[in-house]
């Protein structure tokens, strides 16, 4: 065959710019990006064409541009992030985002997002104001505490504590309480690049308040607690609990410096989980300055709060690293929400998704499951589904031996692996992430939002019985 009858029939750019569906796309995409697109599109025509050996293929490929480039141009526009269901059970994962928002909170950011707000600017006065003051107020009520700010994460609070007030100096942690927690973070390497000397105290499984006796020193500027959030040490054990701290702190003459991790409001064990040690009992206990977490039990928006002494709080905000570890004006935005849902604890857990998923009762879930299995049954006959117990955990790094009875759908297809069930659901347009187990595919529906039932089990219906969907179509 004759390919440069072929290749001459290759469009210019310039012409197909001119005309649909170019025209469009460039309004669409831009027309620098989509002219970059096109050539490439078209010198792959052209290899391809010179590869081409009838004259069928050759038409084939001329004809496929617009398509190929409209493809193209448009999965490079296409965002990377996306919404997920989380169907693992694990409500606090911390690979899928960790703390969810609630809807209407969403709906607050975005509608603030969208322009200008007064992130640092005081609306009595007209003049600049502070950032931290549209939470700090709020967290001193809620927690009793005399002053708050927030810095990116709880690793920045530790970090920016630390430096504040012991650089160059000594702070007594137990060894029972030299934490990592998941991706990067370590008590002894945080406190090293904070400027600041760990001076050890006890073994790790006892420390005794004689072991922070016997490690002050004169260079000693600080006493820490951190609070073991990922792990437990059982058996024969002893630790120093905060407020048998507090005389020993005073005498020294330096404050008390609590990590609380997770920074609980609510009492969980309300909810049937072990006791975690809440901000309040953590203020009550006597501690100078506790950080924690705004994204783990909090639930609010990834964030490192610090709570504390007035004067101790001051000299934080005037420390050059607080300005490297600023927080943007989302961050204060959706802290300030969930804040504001915590100042009434009977109504918290309807607002705070996180603490809703806590705190549903089995039942609920039990209800909730058994909805979305049979509106799979009424779709899918290539599988197998039935509601089992399953177990949820809190995740990110809490509560590691609390387990939440939960419930979740298990799906057994007949007519393609578990894997491949699995790895289709991964690769949804809304990706539903679920576990396998027992050669089955587990879906705990305690982290599910009922909201997402319907398109979740119209995308499995298409996973596992597309013939059953098209014929469905037809029927209407
Ligand atoms: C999770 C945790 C941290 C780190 O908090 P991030 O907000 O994830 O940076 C620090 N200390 C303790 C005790 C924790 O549990």
């Amino acid at each position: 065959m004759d390919h440069s009858l072929y290749f001459r029939k290759i469009p210019k750019t310039d012409i197909l710019l001119e005309q649909e569906p170019m025209r469009r796309l460039a309004g669409e995409y831009g027309r620098d990006v989509l002219t970059g697109v096109l050539r490439q599109v078209l010198e792959e025509a052209r290899r391809d064409i010179s590869l081409a050996d009838s004259r069928e293929q050759a038409e084939e490929i001329l004809r496929s541009i617009p398509g190929t480039t409209e493809k193209r141009v448009s999965d490079l526009f296409a965002p990377h992030i996306r919404k997920v269901i989380n169907a693992t059970g694990t409500i606090l994962h911390t690979n899928l985002g960790r703390a969810p928002m609630s809807a209407s909170q969403a709906e607050r950011i975005a509608g603030l997002a969208g322009g200008y707000c007064n992130l640092e600017y005081d609306l009595e006065t007209g003049c600049r104001g502070e950032r931290y003051a549209h939470i700090e107020e709020l967290l001193c009520r809620i927690t009793g505490t005399e002053a708050a700010m927030v810095v990116n994460n709880n690793a920045a609070a530790v970090m920016l504590v630390l430096n504040t007030l012991a650089s160059g100096g000594e702070v007594i942690v137990s060894r029972g309480e030299l934490v990592e927690i998941g991706g990067k973070f370590r008590i002894p390497d945080v406190m090293t690049m904070s400027g600041a000397i760990l001076a050890e105290a006890g073994t790790t499984n006892k420390t005794h308040l004689r072991d922070y006796e016997n490690a002050v020193t004169a260079d000693t500027r600080a006493i820490m607690k951190v609070h073991t959030s990922n792990y437990q040490i059982i058996g024969f054990t002893e630790s120093v609990p905060a407020e048998k701290l507090r005389p020993l702190a005073d005498r020294t003459g330096v404050p008390l410096i609590e990590d609380l991790g997770s920074g609980v409001f609510a009492d969980l064990s309300r909810y049937g989980l072990p006791h975690e040690p809440t901000v309040m009992e953590a203020v009550a206990a006597g501690a100078d300055v506790i950080t924690f977490s705004g994204d783990k039990l909090l639930g609010g928006p990834q964030a490192g709060i610090i709570i504390g002494k007035k004067d101790l709080i001051g000299r934080m905000k005037k420390n050059p690293l607080t300005r490297v570890l600023r927080v943007d004006k989302f961050t204060v935005i959706a802290l300030e929400g969930v804040l504001l849902a915590y100042q009434s604890a009977d109504l918290a857990p309807e607002r705070i998704p996180v603490l809703r998923m806590i705190s549903e009762p089995a039942d609920s879930v039990k209800g909730r499951a058994e909805k979305l299995a049979s509106l799979l049954k009424e779709r899918i006959s290539s599988a197998d589904i039935t509601v089992e117990a399953s177990e949820a955990r809190t995740g990110g790094g809490s509560l590691p031996a609390a387990v939440i009875p939960s419930f979740a759908v298990v799906i057994r297809p007949t007519a393609m692996s578990t894997a491949a069930l699995e790895r289709r659901m991964r690769q949804l347009p809304c990706p539903v992430i679920a576990r396998i187990a027992d050669d089955a595919v587990i879906m705990d529906v305690r982290t599910m939002e009922e909201r997402d039932f319907l398109e979740t089990a119209g995308s499995l219906q298409e996973i596992l019985d597309p013939e059953s969907r098209i014929s469905a179509w037809k029927k209407y």
